[in-house]
Parts: C-alpha cells; sequence; structure tokens
C-alpha cells in the first residue's frame, strides 16, 4: 500500500511536469516502468487509489450523456465589438467602485465545469444552457491537465475551456486523410461530447481553467488569488494574464494580445475582460444572462502585413489630430487597402510605427483598416515627425495625453467632418451624402452647420447656370430627399447626430428614453449621473452643450427647419418615480412580469439584481439572497402588503 502511495505520487507529479508545467523532468521510458509497476500493484491487489494516474483511461463507451445539474450557474459572456462598446463597460463598472481589470484570452473551445468533493475529483460537465449540462466524467478523465486529488477540502467546481491545439490538430489530420476534422473548436467539442472516452483519449484534447465557479468553504476576494488557487492546485492555466488599473492599460492588453494570438498554437477569438474585485463584482450582480462585471472582447479576422510608405495627418471633428499612414497595396478580406490608420499621436510611438516599417493592420468595422504594431524595421524606417502646426489651417497644435488637438474650432476639416458624422448611418442616416460631398458643399457654398443643410435646393447646385460637375439632376434630386427623410428620425439617433462629447450609441439611446430633446436640455447633473451608462465627464459635457448659446440657436434652427425626432417617454412621474426596484420572492396577488409592468407604468425602472444602484427592494415570499444582499446596502426594503398600497 505505502509503494502503491508513493508511485502515484510520483506518476502524478511527472504527469504535472510534463503535461501542465510543459517541462519533463524524466523519459517516457521511465515514467512507463513506474505506471506499469503501480498496475501491477493494482491488479494483484485490486485496490485503486482514487488519484491514480491508471483512471485516466477513461472506461467504456456510454450510451448517452446523463443530464446534471451545475452547484452554481454557469454564465456567458456579454459580449462587445466595438471599443465604444468596451467604453461603455467601462462607465458601467467606474460607478460600482474603483475597480482593476484581468484580461485573458479568449478560448474558442467547449466550456467544462469540473467539481470536486473532499479534495477528490468526482465529476466533469459541460457548461450546457449554464444551469444543467452533460455529464462528461469519462471523457475528462482521458485528460492530463487537471489533478485528480487537490488539496482543498470542501466542495469546489472549476471552469475551463477545453480546447485542441492547432499543431496537434494538424497531426491528427496528417494520420487520419480519410477522418479530418474541420476546425479546433468543433474537434474539441466533438472529442469532449464523444460517447466513447477512447476517441476522446486520441483527440488528444486539453483544459486550460480561468475561474471558479463555487467553493463550498473559504473564498477568493480577486481574479487574481482565483487563478492562483488553480495553479497552486495543479490546474493547466494559460499563461497570458494581465491585472490592468485602467481602461487604457486594458486597450494595450487588447493589442498585445491580437498580436501575439496569430503566433500561439491555440485557437482564440478575442479577450475577456473581468473586474478583478470579488465585491464590486457582487455588486454588480448579472443580468438574466450575463455577469455584469465582465465582457468578452471579439476581434474580427481580418489581418495582413504591409509596409508603411509615409504618414499623413487628418483632423476630425473635435480637431483632433489622427495619423493616417500610406501603406503598400495589399490584398484584405477581398479589398485592395492603401491606407491605415493610427488612433492618434501617442498610439504611433507607442506601436513603434515609423516611416518604411513592416506594419500587422487588421479591418475593423471602419472602412480604414487599423494598424495593429509594427512587425519589424528596416535600415531606413524613419520615425514620424510630431506635427506643431494644423497641416491645414495652420494653427497651433495643442497636446492632450495621447491625443493632438488643432486648437481652431472653424478648421475646414473639424466643420465637414461634424457634418459627415451628422449625415452617418447610425446618425441622420442621409444616404449618399458622403464626406467628398460635404467638402463641396462647404467649401462651393459654405453649408458650416446640420441646419443649412436643410436650406439646400436644386438650385444650390447650380453656377453660372450650369448645374456643378458630378452633381448631376439625378444624384441632386436623391440627396434633397435623403435630407427631407432625415428630417424625421429617432431620437437616439438624433442624439447621436449632434456629436455631444461622449455620447456614442449606448448612452443616446439611454438619453432618449427621456423622450425629447428639451427634456433632455433640462436634466439636472443628478439626473444625467443616475443613467447606466453616463458618467461624470460626460454628464459635465451634456450639461455644456445644451448650456451653450450657439448650440441652442442651432437646435432652434433645426427645429424650424422641420427636423422632428420623434421619442417616446418612459414614465417618471408615478409612485415609484426615481427608483430603481428589485423583486425578490414570490408574491401572492400577482405574477412578476404583471409586477414589473405596473412598476414601470408608475415610473419605476426594473433591476434583475441588487446594485449600488438599487433603490427599492420588493420582498415577498421565500426571499433569497437578493434580500440579504439589500440588508447589507442599507437598501429601503417593503413587502407585499406595502408594495399592493403604493399601487
Ligand atoms: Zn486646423
Amino acid at each position: 500500500m505505502d509503494r502503491m502511495r508513493e508511485l502515484v505520487d510520483i506518476l502524478n507529479r511527472w504527469g504535472y511536469e510534463y503535461y501542465v508545467l510543459d517541462a519533463p523532468t524524466v523519459s517516457d521510458r521511465e515514467y512507463d516502468r513506474l505506471y506499469d509497476e503501480l498496475k501491477e500493484l493494482e491488479r494483484e491487489s485490486g485496490v485503486v487509489l482514487p488519484d491514480s494516474p491508471t483512471r485516466r483511461v477513461g472506461g467504456d463507451p456510454v450510451k448517452g450523456f446523463e443530464r446534471h445539474t451545475h452547484i452554481a450557474r454557469l454564465y456567458s459572456l456579454d459580449k462587445a465589438v466595438s471599443e465604444d462598446e468596451l467604453n461603455a463597460f467601462f462607465t458601467r463598472v467606474k460607478k460600482a467602485g474603483d475597480a482593476t481589470f484581468t484580461v485573458e484570452y479568449k478560448y474558442d473551445g467547449l466550456t467544462v465545469c469540473l467539481t470536486y468533493e473532499g479534495g477528490k475529483f468526482v465529476r466533469a460537465t459541460t457548461r450546457g444552457n449554464g444551469t444543467e449540462g452533460e455529464d462528461v466524467t469519462a471523457q475528462a478523465l482521458t485528460l492530463p491537465s487537471f489533478p485528480l486529488a487537490i488539496s482543498y477540502m470542501g466542495t469546489l467546481e472549476v471552469r475551463g475551456e477545453a480546447i485542441i491545439r492547432l499543431s496537434v490538430l494538424e497531426e491528427y489530420n496528417a494520420r487520419h486523410p480519410d477522418e479530418q476534422l474541420k476546425n479546433a473548436r468543433n474537434a474539441a467539442a466533438g472529442a469532449i461530447r464523444n460517447l466513447d472516452p477512447k476517441v476522446t483519449k486520441t483527440r488528444r484534447p486539453e483544459i486550460y481553467f480561468y475561474d471558479i465557479n463555487y467553493m463550498s468553504e473559504g473564498g477568493v476576494s480577486s481574479q487574481e488569488e482565483a487563478r492562483k488557487f488553480l495553479e497552486k492546485e495543479g490546474f493547466e492555466t494559460y499563461p497570458f494574464f494581465r491585472v490592468c488599473a485602467t481602461p487604457e492599460e486594458v486597450f494595450s492588453a487588447i493589442e498585445e494580445i491580437e498580436v501575439e494570438r496569430r503566433r500561439i498554437d491555440v485557437l482564440t477569438d478575442g479577450a475577456v475582460i473581468k473586474v478583478n474585485e470579488e465585491g464590486i463584482r457582487s455588486d454588480m450582480g448579472a443580468t438574466d444572462k450575463f455577469p455584469r462585471w465582465a465582457i468578452a472582447y471579439k476581434f474580427e479576422a481580418e489581418e495582413a502585413e504591409t509596409t508603411v510608405e509615409k504618414v499623413l495627418w487628418q483632423v476630425g471633428r473635435t480637431g483632433k489630430l489622427t495619423p493616417l499612414a500610406m501603406v503598400t497595396p495589399v490584398e484584405l478580406a477581398g479589398a485592395t487597402v492603401r491606407r491605415a490608420t493610427l488612433n492618434n499621436y501617442g498610439d504611433l510611438t507607442r506601436k513603434d510605427v515609423k516611416v518604411h516599417s513592416r506594419v500587422l493592420i487588421r479591418r475593423s468595422n471602419e472602412v480604414i483598416p487599423e494598424i495593429l504594431g509594427a512587425v519589424s524595421h528596416v535600415e531606413g524606417s524613419v520615425p514620424v515627425e510630431k506635427p506643431v502646426r494644423c497641416p491645414y489651417c495652420g494653427s497651433a497644435v495643442e497636446e492632450v495625453g495621447a491625443n493632438l488637438f488643432c486648437t481652431n474650432e472653424h478648421c475646414p476639416p473639424r466643420i465637414v467632418q461634424r457634418l459627415t458624422h451628422y449625415c452617418s448611418k447610425n446618425a441622420a442616416d442621409v444616404e449618399g451624402m458622403s464626406e467628398a460631398t460635404l467638402s463641396v458643399l462647404y467649401e462651393r457654398c459654405g453649408v458650416k452647420r446640420f441646419s443649412d443643410l436643410y436650406a439646400l435646393t436644386e438650385e444650390s447646385f447650380f453656377e453660372d447656370g450650369k448645374r456643378w460637375e458630378g452633381f448631376g439632376s439625378k444624384k441632386v434630386s436623391n440627396l434633397l430627399e435623403a435630407i427631407e427623410r432625415s428630417k424625421h428620425i429617432p431620437l437616439d439617433r438624433f442624439l447621436f447626430a449632434l456629436g455631444i462629447e461622449g455620447i456614442g450609441r449606448v448612452a443616446a439611446r439611454e438619453l432618449a428614453s427621456f423622450g425629447s430633446v428639451e427634456r433632455i436640455a433640462s436634466l439636472t447633473y443628478e439626473e444625467l449621473i443616475a443613467i447606466e451608462d453616463v458618467g461624470e465627464v460626460t454628464a459635465k459635457s451634456i450639461l455644456a452643450y445644451f448650456a451653450d448659446e450657439e448650440n441652442a440657436a442651432e437646435l432652434r434652427r433645426l427645429e424650424e427647419a422641420g427636423v422632428e425626432p420623434y421619442g417616446r417617454e418612459q414614465p417618471r412621474s408615478g409612485a415609484f418615480a426615481g427608483e430603481n426596484v428589485v423583486l425578490t420572492g414570490t408574491l401572492s396577488a400577482m405574477s412578476r412580469p404583471e409586477a414589473q409592468k405596473r412598476i414601470e407604468a408608475l415610473g419605476g425602472v426594473c433591476q434583475s439584481a441588487v446594485s449600488a444602484k438599487t433603490t427599492l427592494v420588493i420582498a415577498g415570499e421565500k426571499a433569497g439572497s437578493k434580500l440579504d444582499k439589500a440588508k447589507k446596502l442599507g437598501i429601503r426594503i417593503i413587502g407585499e402588503e406595502e408594495f399592493l398600497a403604493m399601487l
């Protein structure tokens, strides 16, 4: 028995060094020799220790997968595909507290959950629908990337992603010409969800662990601690893990992943950003689908390498100078790319982009691809000069953080960019009104303000009795019709079109729930800050926008021109006005959806989880953890009787 214990310990340590640390300390032969000795002992004694490596064979095929309910729900993640959406996430987090963030790879495989009891591995399940998954214990047992015994003695659920390395997939396909696995994601899912554990084993999946899903005793106070716990207990984790103090650091960690991910042996499609602190996480809670404290940032797949030929500067609507690189033409996603952008001057230096450098570019949702970073330099690579004057109007350039700004409000490209933004698809959507057309309109007939667009007529496009070149009657009538149509657009798009600093599409939608421009213009700082996606800076910028006389005059001109954005105000008066309400437990008088409807009709906002913004909790029968949390946060709690009285 002592010898058996000794053999199991030695073999498990070697296995861990080999599979998890990727640093074997003995030869395969030595390993096999002790393994055979252990098997022999087990055969003779009829005893197999619970953490014996011989258990990792997986057993016989199963008839079907048994369903298993997870101890704690396995949420999926909300997704962001743009910086705008990520910034909205940061704004929401900021309101919950001073959080730090962790950035990890987003693996592209199959999510699995492993359960341990009393220090022993007992079960592996797929995520399934988050509440209930399939029991894949026999399949998981064929994998070496997790321990069968751990030092933690309580009940534990850990979460990881089953993946198949790209090199393993390639090798498998080379050996199985008749049974090609199409891609790593499907191969991983197919290997784990295979009724025959022997098939699982031949496909050699691994699991990368990244989170604790449940712990019966004790706990961790941050993502950092969770990761340390996983590593200490012998789970395989992926090397990339960053703790970031600010959104800027998160963005640069994401960029690091974007460049590095093409060199690694695992399929990834993005980064996962989580609030590090457990306390802030529990304050933020979850929607019915996602935790509010984490988000997955998905990458676009299209990238290419090219050479920077020269760098020009563009001036945007805020006056920001954006570097625009002219690159050696390269094919990217079916188009020839000649230009690529960088965010700002700081970006250019940080990414080490020089003239004549080789760079990696990516096509995003924008029209012009972005430079992700320099791949290599040549002898003749020269740093890009920092402009001291605006290349368009010659005004002084001001440096704010990583950005350079033209200080002239009336700098021509700024005006054209403001108009272009106003006419863009997600704004007023003036079809056919391109930047080039607006440039011509600005130069030839002084179109500067949004309201000037509505004064355009057929005659505006004539000079000396002749039509402008390139502006045939068909084109002009299309443009005029598009301008006419833009008079009636949803309020959120109109708000976005105005180009108020800090108002992206998400914040514009939230503001639009106030129903009209007049109402929004009258909001106080406190009312603005109470909106989910509006932070302090944005609130101040909205106040400044509406306090400005020129802006007020422009809004009046737009109104006089017949621009009437439509919105529907959500009721904000009534017994629940200004209240953020959470329902918990069962009500006897009505169903929960019915109660929510009535609260909303009386001006309340219903939330699914208790957070720092919750102002009222209605506790029915058998109220659970939400009630405890509300008590802890000192939130006003009422029972059903009082609720009915308020109705
Ligand atoms: Zn300028």
